[in-house]
């Protein structure tokens, strides 16, 4: 019985549409019979499966830790699940330096967390900063125009 399975789960591993690699490999010779027999199920998977099987364990990773390393508290944030302020959240670089950072939230009250992007990050404080900068400039530009056209009038009328 449990022989059969293995065999079924081989057949159903080298028939799969979405890991054409597998049956390639077996065909050309690159995974000699011998291996495919002993191979688990998750060496049979994928390369698709396989690379979000890592960026599952990389995810856990960070939140293992986030958790370690405590982060900061704050009211900023409120729990779906039970209402209450009382987070604490952390920020981790994901993939490039150019990408949004991804906020990890944990309710302190009862453990539950959450993915916030781009929030809180430094990147969306300077694209709030930016319009505001540019108001500033402008009205500093504005004022620096008036200035001279002022003296500019002054010394013509004194003429
Ligand atoms: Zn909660």
């Amino acid at each position: 019985m449990k022989y059969r399975n293995r065999v079924r789960s081989r057949i159903s591993n080298l028939k799969d549409p979405k890991n054409p690699g597998l049956r390639q490999n077996v065909l050309s010779g690159g995974i000699p019979p011998g291996l495919i027999a002993k191979m688990t199920a998750e060496e049979m998977a994928s390369d698709e499966l396989k690379e979000l099987r890592n960026a599952m364990t990389q995810e856990a990773i960070r939140e293992h830790q986030m958790a370690k390393t405590g982060g900061t508290t704050t009211d900023l944030f409120q729990c779906g699940k039970c209402k209450k302020k009382n987070c604490t959240y952390n920020q981790v670089q994901t993939r490039s330096a150019d990408e949004p950072m991804t906020t990890f939230v944990l309710c302190n009250e009862c453990g539950n967390r959450w993915k916030v992007c781009i929030a809180f990050s430094f990147h969306l404080v300077l694209e709030l900063l930016k319009p505001a900068f540019l108001l500033f400039l402008c009205n500093w530009a504005k004022k620096l125009l008036q200035a001279r056209n002022a003296t500019n009038c002054g010394s013509r009328c004194s003429d």
